[in-house]
């Protein structure tokens, strides 16, 4: 079938353009997208500074009702809503056995090469030019093939766009508190970098019950979105030193330093400002090529944690449905981080938005249904 996509079809090069998609093979799924989320991933990608390179369709967020379904398919049927899930463990490997479903070891020869979970694509340019599938659901299109083991049921309650924002913002931000932190209520968290990833972390310290919570960005704008997302203090680290002003506001440091951002500056930031005995979470992942010198001093004689978090540490169908009840019961305010919302043909200015620190989550949109 002939579907409208974002693709990159060499780096650097974003079109919106109809592509040929084949229908569902045994284990896959014909998925109709109602929304799709616009993440920093994706700009990463199209411009070739991730894993995955071009030529592919772009998005990994997203959300829709399930069209059809291929041979095999027992866990969705058609007419189901599903919460799009871009990691989807197989949870029979050691690593997913062990608990660690966000390493699965099937993924990086599939999924992280844009590859659908059997190694091939479905989805070629009118040209004949085969595109692959970002992070094996390429999102931003009208339709989609994926696997059924990444398409997560959600209640008819749940608006479209804020189950696409679930599967990767919410989810890699709220889960860096909740399971890689561990954090405890009561204690001081601060969030460094305060986009669709940093907000989430801010929601995720409010539902464990840190305090206080501090937001630190350089932006004005995107510290105005922290404070509405329960941010109770903020540092413009354009004009102060973050480290010192995260001390002073906690009378030594936060316990927990939740780092959205992943530079070399934003990681020393982190573990220079958590307080003794604290733990810096570095979840975002400004560049894989970086080398950041790390001071042993704050690691021993300071007895700090220094901890890596992947996608919040996540099992995809034990933590998506939770975060999707958490929102339901009124613990998560995903409905005020998306900010604007795009048709697909703009998704140009959407990257324009995410860049200028103008939105907080931006959400291209199918249709006229929620
Ligand atoms: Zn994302
Ligand atoms: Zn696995």
């Amino acid at each position: 079938m002939r579907v409208k996509a974002a693709l990159a079809r060499e780096i650097g090069k974003l079109t919106i353009e109809e592509v040929e998609l084949d229908p569902p093979k045994a284990d896959e799924v014909l998925v109709r997208m109602r929304a799709a989320g616009v993440c920093h991933s994706d700009l990463h990608t199209y411009r070739g500074e991730l894993r995955a390179v071009p030529p592919l369709v772009l998005g990994h967020e997203g959300a829709g009702t399930v069209e059809a379904v291929g041979e095999n398919v027992t866990r969705v049927q058609p007419g189901d809503r599903v919460l799009i899930n871009w990691l989807p463990a197989c949870e029979t490997c050691p690593t997913c056995l062990s608990g660690r479903h966000n390493l699965c070891e099937r993924l990086p020869g599939t999924t992280f090469r844009a590859l659908l979970l059997d190694g091939t694509s479905r989805l070629r340019t009118l040209d004949g030019l085969t595109l692959k599938h970002y992070l094996s659901v390429a999102t931003m299109a009208e339709y989609a093939v994926i696997h059924e083991d990444s398409a997560i049921p959600i209640p008819g309650d749940v608006p479209f766009e804020v189950a696409a924002i679930i599967g990767c913002a919410v989810a890699t931000g709220v889960g860096a508190v909740l399971n890689t932190a561990q954090a405890r209520a009561g204690r001081p968290a601060a969030v460094i970098g305060a986009g669709g990833v940093g907000l989430s972390a801010i929601q995720g310290c409010q539902l464990v019950g840190c305090h206080p919570i501090i937001a630190v960005d350089l932006m004005e704008s995107k510290l105005a979105f922290a404070r509405r997302m329960g941010a109770t203090h903020t540092v413009n680290a354009s004009e102060t030193d973050a480290v010192d002003a995260l001390r002073d506001l906690t009378g030594g440091g936060p316990e927990y330093v939740f780092d959205s951002v992943g530079s070399a500056v934003t990681i020393s930031q982190a573990l220079g400002s958590a307080r003794p005995g604290g733990t810096a979470v570095i979840i975002g992942l400004h560049a894989t090529q970086i080398e950041v010198p790390i001071s042993p001093g704050e690691l021993v004689l300071r007895n700090k944690r220094l901890l890596g978090s992947f996608v919040g540490s996540i099992r995809p169908r034990v933590d998506l449905p939770m975060l999707v009840e958490l929102y339901r019961a009124g613990r998560l305010q995903l409905d005020d981080m998306i900010t604007k919302r795009y048709p697909l043909d703009d998704l140009p200015q959407a990257f324009h938005d995410m860049e200028a620190g103008t939105i907080a989550r931006g959400v291209l949109v199918f249709g006229d249904e929620r």
